[in-house]
């Protein structure tokens, strides 16, 4: 098998809107389909892989580079979780000082130089925080680091204005490379008519709906047993879901540069779904 490419993924939303959450139970899923998978982290709050370590404190890589003032050994930086998958927290400056996305780059660049992306790789997942895609927040889509982006989003109106506005970013950088959008995951937050609203606002944004997660508390549960719920309750329906997810993204071929909406259009796109009487009420708030 030469040359096999591995696919470089980027998971981009608001904060919140299940992130760590999806990729920790999507990359599961992988897993389970015999991928080798590696997770980055890119969140200062250095919590994308508890799940997949059961728990177990990962030290960031900017914690390490603190309190040793160097990496020498991929193993003080990269631990293995959950069917193998690698597990890697960029971290971030102490709160106040400094750029968050400082991290990211700092650990891209030392995991490339001690060797972490080994060919045997399918995949590697940054799951990065943010409303906007700037400063080091921008870096795996970057410089081609990752080609792949999908957006977290659900049918709140929060939701929906950020998977916008990281389209935006999404765009500027697609027109200078190959970073592309593979489409929207919905996490629902049980929003009225939130399939049919998430559709339209991928249609928009010249993209697909990739999956419809739906809101399960077994994913509570397994939460609190600092486990994926394919690990914690593997016969689950919610876990059937996670593993579908995998699926739909194992086999996408759908590769876009996103078309962002106007603040007016993506507006009537949630009048028209009934999102109307929550717009009032946020318009009277701000
Ligand atoms: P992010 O990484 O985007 O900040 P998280 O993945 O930490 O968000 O998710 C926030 C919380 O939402 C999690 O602690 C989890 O309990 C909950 N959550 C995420 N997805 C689901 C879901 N599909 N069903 C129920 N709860 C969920
Ligand atoms: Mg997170």
């Amino acid at each position: 098998m030469a040359d096999k490419k591995i696919r470089q993924v980027a998971i981009y939303g608001k904060g919140g809107i299940g992130k760590s959450t999806t990729t920790q139970n999507l990359t599961a899923g992988l897993a389970e389909l015999g991928k080798k998978v590696m997770v980055v982290g890119c969140d200062p709050k250095a919590d994308s892989t508890r799940l997949l370590l059961g728990g177990l404190a990962q030290k960031t890589v900017l914690d390490t580079l603190r309190d040793q003032g160097t990496v020498k050994d991929l193993s003080n930086i990269l631990k293995e979780g959950y069917l193998g998958i690698r597990c890697v927290e960029s971290g971030g400056p102490e709160p106040g000082v400094g750029c968050a996305g400082r991290g990211i780059i700092t650990s891209i660049g030392l995991l490339e130089r001690l060797g972490a992306y080994t060919e045997d790789l399918d995949y590697v997942f940054y799951d990065v925080l943010g409303d906007v895609v700037c400063g080091g927040f921008a870096m795996p889509i970057r410089e081609g680091k990752a080609q792949e982006i999908y957006i977290v989003a659900s049918g709140e109106m929060m939701a929906l204005y950020a998977a916008n506005n990281i389209a935006k970013g999404i765009a500027k950088f697609a027109s200078k490379g190959d970073v592309r959008l593979g489409g929207i995951i919905c996490n629902s937050r049980n929003v009225d008519r939130e399939i049919e609203l998430l559709r339209a606002f991928s249609r928009e944004l010249g993209t697909q709906l990739l999956f419809f997660v739906p809101r399960d508390n077994e994913v509570q549960r397994a939460e609190i047993n600092r486990k994926t719920v394919i690990q914690y309750d593997s016969e689950a329906h919610q876990a059937q879901e996670y593993r579908a997810l995998a699926k739909a993204l194992d086999e996408n071929t759908s590769f876009t540069i996103p078309t962002p909406m106007t603040q007016e259009r993506l507006e009537e796109i949630l009048f028209e779904y009934g999102l109307m009487d929550a717009l009032d009420s946020y318009a009277e708030k701000i």
